[in-house]
């Protein structure tokens, strides 16, 4: 089963992604978290990353496209994946389109997690993130059982620079020009479903999930 994640930054796609790669048991991937996963590394690719995302634009598509096709290339991934953050951009879903026809294979579904801009604002604030294992939290609604430590894996949490007030408005910007084109894209493939991304996380997961079965 390969799932692509689309919304909003902030609207919930990675707290949804990684529920269902739990329940499915199919890897996880997330282009923002291999970034910051190389950002803090110092890796060459997470120097060139950071240019881009510290300003909340988007790493440029055949930088972008290299790394997630290599990821998806590898075998954890051949019973499927759930993509979080790819694509996001037109060219973007169309070179994953090409590669998978390629194989004889295509995306069996969109989800789009619905939530509007002023929800968005206050989610990014009160989001705190595990650079280690790229675990999620909410200071209100999703809070660590330790203030500031992550469950899984006991690292430090911290708020991602590109979730300041001033990064989050031109995020917002970027994905209303280049991202949320991606709906229509996948309307036309007959694989888009709608999700209200304003309930509850465990409510908007069995929604999910309903499509899915
Ligand atoms: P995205 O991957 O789309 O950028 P996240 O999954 O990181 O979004 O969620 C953004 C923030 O909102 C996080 O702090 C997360 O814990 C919180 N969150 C996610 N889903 C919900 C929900 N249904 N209700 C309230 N807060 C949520
Ligand atoms: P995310 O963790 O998905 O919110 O992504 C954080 C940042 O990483 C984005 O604001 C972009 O700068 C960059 N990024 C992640 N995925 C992509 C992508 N598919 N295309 C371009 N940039 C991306």
């Amino acid at each position: 089963m390969k799932i692509v994640m689309l919304g909003a930054p902030g609207a919930g796609k990675g707290t949804q992604a990684q529920m269902l790669a739990k329940k499915y048991d199919i890897p996880h991937v997330s282009t923002g978290d291999i970034f910051r996963m190389n950002i803090k590394n110092g890796t060459e690719l997470g120097l060139e990353a950071k240019k881009y995302m510290d300003q909340g634009l988007l790493v440029p598509d055949e930088l972008t496209v290299r790394i997630l096709l290599d990821r998806v290339a590898k075998d954890d991934c051949k019973n499927g994946y759930v993509l979080d953050g790819f694509p996001r951009t037109i060219p973007q879903a169309n070179v994953l389109e090409d590669a998978l026809t390629k194989l004889g294979d295509k995306i069996d579904y969109a989800i789009n997690v619905d939530v509007p801009d002023e929800n968005i604002i206050r989610r990014m604030g009160g989001r705190r993130a595990c650079l280690a294992c790229g675990a999620t939290y909410h200071i209100e609604h999703v809070p660590p059982k330790k203030e500031g430590i992550c469950d899984k894996c006991g690292q430090e949490l911290v708020l991602r620079d590109d979730d300041k007030p001033e990064t989050v408005k031109n995020r917002l910007q970027v994905y209303k020009e280049q991202t949320q084109p991606l709906i229509d894209f996948y309307t036309e493939r007959g694989v888009l479903h709608n999700v209200d991304g304003t309930k509850d996380m465990n409510e908007v997961f069995e929604a999910i999930v309903a499509i899915l079965n």
